[in-house]
C-alpha cells in the first residue's frame, strides 16, 4: 500500500494494534522497544527492522530513525530532544519536499508530555480546561495558598510528566490531604488543577490529515470519531460506551467540535485522543490530550468503518492521508461497549475474564501478550457491538460482575 516503513516509538498494546492494522494494508512497521514487547510479538519474523531499546534513549531513537521513513509514537513519554535533532538534520520524507517525517511533530509531543505546559497551551488557544497553577513549592502552606488562588479545595495535585492511569494524581479533598499529597509526589514536578465537578467523562478520537494544496504545501484538516463515554475506577479507564448514554446529540456535536478545535492547535498529522469532562450544566472542559491512539478509542476497531489505528497509519503517510474522507470515522453499528481487562491478584487472573468473554457470542477479546498480570495493569480488553445499548449492556453485565469480584 505504501512502500515506506513506519517507525514507532514504543511497542505496547497500542503499538500492537497499530501493527494489526498495518498488516491488513501491507504497511511495514518497525518498533522500538524491548525484545519481547507486545507489538513485536506479532510481527517478528516478517520484520527485521525492529530495534531493541528504549524510546527514552537518544541512541536507540536514532537507530530506529535509520531504519524508518516516517517516525511516530504510541506513547508520549519519549526523548523529544533527539527528535528535534533528527528534524533539524533531515526534516522531510525522502521523496517528498514538505512531508515531515516525524508525525505528529516533536513540538506537539514536547508540549503534551508536560501536562502543565499542555494546559497552558490549550488556555492560550482559548480552549476551556480546568484552571491550573504550577506548584514550585514543597511547603503545605504554599500549596494551601495555591489552592485558594484556584478557588479553594478540592483540587487535584498532578505530576507534570510521566503520568498515566492516574499514577501522578493526588486528589486533595480537605486540608489534611495536603501533606500526604506532597509527600507521595515529592520527587516529581507538580501542578495543581481546580476540581472539575463532572457528571460524565467523555472522549473523542480526532484524526488530523493533510491534503496536498498549492505547490508543495499541505493543508491540514480534522475529522472526529464518535463521542464515547468513559467510566474510570481508581483513575483507570474501566469501560467505554459509544454513543455516550444520556448525552444529547447537540452536546455530542459540541464535544466533537471542541476536540477538533483543540487538536487543530497542534502541529502534525495522526490520531489524537481527547479526554473531556461534561459538567452538570452540559458545558465541556478538556481534561487532557494524547498525541496518539488512545485506550478510549479501542471500540473503533469493531464499531467504526475505520479504526483509530488504521486512521493513524494513514494520516501520517503522505500518499494515504488524503484518502481519509468524511464518513470514514462514522459508526458502522448502533452501539459499542468496551471493557478493559486489568490484572488481578494472581498473575493469570485476567485470563478468567478473557475465557468468560469468549463464551459470549459476538464479544471480541483482545489480549496484549504482556505476560504476568499485576493489579491495575492493562492486560487486554473486550468489545461488544450491537443493535442497541441495552442489548449489549446486558451482554457485558456478567463480565463487569466478574471483573469486580476478581478485583475485590
Ligand atoms: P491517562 O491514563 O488518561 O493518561 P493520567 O494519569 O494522565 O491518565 P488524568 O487524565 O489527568 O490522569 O486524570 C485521571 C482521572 O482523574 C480523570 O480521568 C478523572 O477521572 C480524574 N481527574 C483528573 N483531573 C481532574 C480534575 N481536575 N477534577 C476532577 N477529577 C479529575
Ligand atoms: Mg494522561
Ligand atoms: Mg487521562
Amino acid at each position: 500500500m505504501d512502500s515506506r516503513t513506519i517507525g514507532v516509538l514504543g511497542g505496547g498494546q497500542l503499538g500492537r494494534m497499530l501493527v494489526e492494522a498495518a498488516h491488513r494494508l501491507n504497511i511495514r512497521v518497525a518498533i522500538l522497544d524491548t525484545e519481547t514487547a507486545p507489538a513485536k510479538q506479532i510481527n517478528q519474523i516478517a520484520n527485521s527492522s525492529h530495534v531493541t531499546g528504549s524510546f527514552a534513549k537518544s541512541a536507540d531513537v536514532r537507530q530506529l530513525a535509520s531504519k524508518a521513513d516516517i517516525l511516530t509514537y504510541e506513547i508520549e513519554h519519549v526523548d523529544t530532544k533527539v527528535l528535534e535533532e533528527l528534524e533539524a538534520e533531515s526534516p522531510f520524507v525522502a521523496d517528498s519536499q514538505s512531508w515531515h517525517r516525524i508525525q505528529p511533530s516533536w513540538q506537539t509531543v514536547r508540549t503534551i508530555q508536560d501536562k502543565y505546559a499542555q494546559k497552558q497551551h490549550l488556555a492560550k488557544h482559548g480552549i476551556p480546561t480546568a484552571d491550573s497553577k504550577g506548584v514550585g513549592t514543597s511547603s503545605p502552606q504554599g500549596l494551601k495558598e495555591i489552592a485558594l488562588e484556584l478557588g479553594g479545595l478540592p483540587i487535584m495535585l498532578k505530576a507534570r510528566t510521566q503520568a498515566y492511569d492516574g499514577r501522578g494524581n493526588y486528589p486533595i479533598m480537605k486540608v489534611e490531604d495536603i501533606e500526604p499529597a506532597l509527600k507521595s509526589l515529592s520527587d516529581r514536578p507538580l501542578y495543581a488543577e481546580r476540581w472539575a465537578p463532572f457528571k460524565k467523562e467523555l472522549a473523542v478520537m480526532v484524526v488530523k490529515t493533510a491534503q496536498e494544496a498549492s505547490g508543495d504545501q499541505y493543508e491540514q484538516s480534522t475529522l472526529a470519531f464518535p463521542v464515547t463515554e468513559t467510566v474510570h475506577e481508581d483513575s483507570i479507564c474501566k469501560l467505554t460506551y459509544t454513543p455516550p448514554r444520556e448525552v444529547p446529540s447537540k452536546v455530542q456535536r459540541q464535544a466533537q467540535d471542541l476536540a477538533r478545535k483543540a487538536v487543530s492547535t497542534f502541529q502534525g498529522t495522526g490520531v489524537f485522543g481527547v479526554e473531556l469532562f461534561l459538567l452538570e450544566d452540559d458545558t465541556l472542559l478538556i481534561n487532557e490530550i494524547a498525541p496518539r491512539p488512545h485506550n478510549s478509542g479501542h471500540y473503533t476497531i469493531e464499531a467504526c468503518h475505520m479504526s483509530q489505528y488504521e486512521a493513524h497509519l494513514r494520516a501520517i503517510s503522505p500518499d494515504l492521508s488524503s484518502t481519509i474522507t468524511p464518513g470514514s470515522t462514522d459508526l458502522a453499528v448502533n452501539a459499542a461497549v468496551m471493557l478493559n481487562i486489568l490484572g488481578g491478584p494472581q498473575p493469570d487472573s485476567h485470563l478468567l475474564v478473557a475465557r468468560s468473554a469468549l463464551k459470549i457470542p459476538g464479544a471480541k477479546v483482545h489480549l496484549y501478550g504482556k505476560g504476568d498480570g499485576r493489579p491495575g495493569r492493562k492486560m487486554g480488553h473486550i468489545t461488544i457491538v450491537g443493535k442497541s445499548m441495552s442489548e449489549i449492556e446486558q451482554k457485558i453485565h456478567p463480565l463487569i460482575i466478574l471483573v469486580d469480584s476478581i478485583r475485590a
